[in-house]
């Protein structure tokens, strides 16, 4: 539960534990809706935007904390979901949960893969890699792809996708050994670490001589305005997501915007609920990607609930590595 909006950068005390008792049955009065025992928990970088009132942002303001999950159904009054069910989607940060609203949930159909990969690379961060590259950027063979926060659970996808459709593939992140996982795990051309490099421009230009063909941004801020100078003609930017901004109190300001009309750059934000519909499709290559060997994927596991604030946080200063997950219990 979030103890208050939070006005500076966030804390694992931002937040509290309570324990409170609950009838593991649906409630008679309510139609259509499930109880649910969670068992993993994602932690999502567009959490932190809900626990401060940021203009602009998605999503209300949590409390206890709602989130995306894996979860067994206990009881149900929903035709479309049964006692014994798995289901991922939208969740909260509890044992227990009653969820009236069932449009963001999913029956999980394939079990011969781990469970808690429906909190990434079967789940949202899967499918925003998946829309955010194939549905925004519209690769072509040859082209280059840059991407920032690259490690994480969107960014290692989205360089996988880039390699398996033919392109040249940068990506950055914060510590050596997530530029080594880019480059011998993830199979990415090239990484760095942007902590390393303080002009950004200057990296990119020795990475990027001929400039950047798509640009899928996760971090907004000093490394959006580098890559608008090293952007081709036509390029195009997936507007995914903006972290380095999501924990300051003062928004960085872009300056080389100018760069999107000159270039002639296509760059598009997207929310991937719009686009659950291409769930289906998204689910069928992947999963088949996955039992081919053609595609990995790398998950930083906390256990128990009591660890879901300090992981959350760990977002923010990069601690994670891979998709950050929550177990709850495992049965
Ligand atoms: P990650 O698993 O990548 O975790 C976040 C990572 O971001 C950290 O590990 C850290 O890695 C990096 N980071 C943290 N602070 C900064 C900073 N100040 N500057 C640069 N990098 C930073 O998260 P996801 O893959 O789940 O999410 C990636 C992005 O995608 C986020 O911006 C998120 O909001 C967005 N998103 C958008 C969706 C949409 O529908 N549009 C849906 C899902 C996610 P490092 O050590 O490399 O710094």
């Amino acid at each position: 539960i979030l103890r208050d909006y939070v006005k500076a950068s966030a804390k694992e005390s931002d937040m509290i534990l309570k324990t409170s008792t609950i009838t593991l049955k649906v409630p008679q009065d309510c139609n259509g809706a499930v109880l649910v025992k969670n068992l993993y928990l994602s932690c999502d970088p567009y959490m932190r935007t809900r626990m401060s009132f940021l203009q602009g942002s998605y999503g209300d303001s949590f409390t206890p904390a709602l989130g995306y999950g894996v979860a067994r159904v206990l009881d149900s009054s929903h035709p479309n979901f049964k006692k014994g069910d798995l289901v991922w989607g939208m969740t909260a940060w509890e044992e227990y949960t009653i969820i009236t609203s069932t449009e963001r949930l999913f029956k999980v159909q394939h079990m011969d893969v781990p469970l808690s990969y429906y909190t990434g690379i079967l789940g949202m961060p899967g499918a925003t890699a998946y829309v955010g590259f194939y549905e925004i950027c519209s690769p072509k063979q040859g082209e280059t792809v840059f991407i920032s926060a690259a490690s994480g659970a969107v960014g290692q996808l989205v360089g996988q996708f880039a390699k398996l459709s033919g392109c040249y593939v940068v990506g950055s992140a914060g510590s050596k050994h997530k530029v080594d996982l880019l480059k011998n795990k993830f199979g990415f051309d090239d990484a760095f670490n942007y902590k390393e490099e303080p002009d950004f421009n200057a990296a990119l230009k020795r990475y990027f001589p001929n400039g950047i063909d798509i640009y899928f941004d996760n971090v907004g801020g000093k490394m959006l305005d580098a890559v608008l100078l090293n952007m081709r003609l036509h390029g195009r930017i997936s507007a995914c997501g903006m972290i380095s901004q999501y924990d300051v109190q003062e928004l960085e300001g872009v300056k080389n915007l100018f760069n999107v009309v000159t270039k002639r750059i296509r760059m598009e934000g997207f929310l991937v609920p719009d686009y659950y519909h291409l769930y289906p499709k998204f689910l069928d290559t992947v999963l088949t990607l996955i039992k081919e060997g053609k595609i990995t994927y790398l998950e930083d596991i906390a256990e128990g609930l009591e660890s879901a604030p300090s992981a959350l946080i760990g977002l923010f200063s990069g601690r994670n590595i891979g998709k950050q997950v929550v177990v709850v219990s495992r049965e």
